[in-house]
């Protein structure tokens, strides 16, 4: 139709060269064509890739250089992938640590785009990536769209809590928004009731042929269509991300959507990592340009195998990230994909779980939109972990970082509490030494224990024991 081809074809060009971010057009050439190379020339690729990365990291970070020459070794040395377990992980501590000497030395100012996750691990990080990495990251974003039949200029509908991300409602940003065909939001940073029923409202009369989501939102909106009888017009696909989802879940969402779900794995640190193909036979690694390893306790784990993901961004050369630890848990798929491409391919993610708070009028807050938003604001909050066992009270248990402050701290994290959770919240903190990790290993940013009433009392599995 006129107005999708307007978008895709003139003001999306438009505004990427208004921002001299053209170079995502050529990426995302280049990932449709890359995604169906050979097993062969992908590694081919990738190798050079990992190569070039390994020799400038050497060559201009200080942190990396270092890294080297305790594990006696050059990059030039390097053989094969297996070659980069010489050098530890990188872990969450050491980018808050030693974050400026991996920056390369002499990147230019105005090429250093600051980004900071929030995360769910609850310890918080600051990198830089460079214009052209921004470029490829939404480049693999467009493509893995494509693969659930999501193109630019498609109407779209997002669950999803970034109000900071989000421009004004102004009459400039609402023409902006058509002009880019720009997505219908459910802000899942605060869903009450009646949220949901506009959302209702809003999905019947705009159609959205896609819909994006967080994948416990998708759940819980599911939900709620389910018990108060209401449908939505069927999109063509269900885009789950950001949180573990279980063949449960998929089922929910699949029936009260009426549309397959697309699960996608990804992270601030390094955009999209894997997502579902048509073929739904686990998640295609963005190969071209991260390089996904699994560690177990016994090394790199075989297929089927539960390990530590370990990523490496092959394309971000303003602050290179070697066999960065993301804090999730994953293990590979065995054998090709019946959709033909070669890229590498997880066959599971687990552990990264987070739950929805419930506030004071039983707005839901969801924990990931807390860490972003509230505790990574605030360095000095160091490590956190909310809970909530009964309605209109959480618990923040910190460990607490460098410069935290008792007095200043605290009244932090209650006025910004209530200022998501509602007013009437009672807000406790604990400090202690140390957070629990759930079975899988993983540190849980946030858990809830509370189900606001109007909807049904959650099936067994969904109560946190
Ligand atoms: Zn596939």
């Amino acid at each position: 139709m006129l107005h999708k081809a307007l978008v895709k074809h003139v003001f999306h060009p438009l505004a990427l060269a208004r921002n001299g971010e053209l170079a995502q057009l050529r990426y995302l050439a280049e990932f449709e064509r890359t995604q169906w190379l050979s097993a062969d020339e992908l590694r081919a690729l990738r190798w050079r890739r990992l190569q070039a990365l390994l020799r400038h990291a050497y060559a201009r970070c200080p942190f990396y250089r270092r890294r080297f020459e305790a594990a006696g070794v050059h990059p030039d040395e390097f053989r094969d992938f297996g070659d980069l377990r010489v050098l530890p992980p990188l872990e969450k501590r050491d980018i808050q640590r030693h974050g400026a000497e991996m920056v390369a030395d002499g990147w230019p100012g105005h090429d250093r785009i600051v980004n900071q996750t929030g995360g769910s691990t609850g310890t918080p990080i600051r990198f830089l990536l460079s214009r052209d990495r921004k470029c490829s990251r939404a480049a693999a974003t467009w493509r893995h769209n494509r693969w659930a039949g999501w193109d630019v200029g498609d109407r779209s509908a997002v669950l999803w809590g970034a109000p900071l991300d989000r421009p004004a409602d102004t009459l400039r940003s609402r023409l902006r928004g058509w002009l880019l065909a720009e997505p219908l939001w459910l802000d899942t940073g605060c869903l009450t009731e009646a949220a949901l029923r506009r959302f209702v409202e809003e999905l019947r009369r705009r159609r959205p042929r896609v819909v994006l989501a967080y994948a416990r939102a998708a759940v819980l909106f599911a939900r709620f269509l389910r018990d108060q009888g209401l449908d939505v017009p069927a999109p063509k696909a269900v885009v789950t991300s950001a949180e573990v989802l279980d063949d449960a879940d998929r089922a929910v969402i699949e029936q009260a959507f009426g549309a397959p779900v697309f699960n996608r794995y990804g992270c601030r640190e390094v955009s999209v990592v894997a997502s579902e193909c048509p073929a739904h036979a686990g998640l295609h690694v963005m190969g071209e340009g991260l390089l996904v390893e699994i560690e177990t306790a016994r090394g790199p784990a075989g297929p089927g195998e539960v390990g530590s993901l370990l990523v490496t961004d092959l394309l971000n050369h303003a602050m290179p990230l070697v066999r960065y630890r993301i804090g999730d848990l994953g293990a590979w798929a065995a054998g090709p994909c019946p959709c033909g491409r070669s890229l590498p391919r997880l066959e599971r993610i687990g552990g990264r779980v987070t739950d929805f708070l419930v506030g004071s009028d039983e707005q839901l807050v969801s924990g990931v939109f807390l860490a972003t938003y509230v505790v990574a604001q605030r360095p000095s909050l160091g490590q956190v972990q909310i809970r909530q066992d009964e309605p209109g009270a959480v618990v923040y248990r910190i460990v607490p970082g460098p410069g935290f402050d008792l007095v200043e701290d605290v009244e932090y994290l209650r006025a910004t509490t209530r200022r998501h959770l509602g007013s009437a919240m009672r807000v406790a903190v604990e400090a202690v030494e140390s957070l629990p990790t759930e079975a899988s290993g993983k540190f849980l940013f946030s858990r809830s224990s509370v189900t606001p009433a109007f909807l049904n009392p959650p099936s067994q599995k969904e109560v946190p024991s």
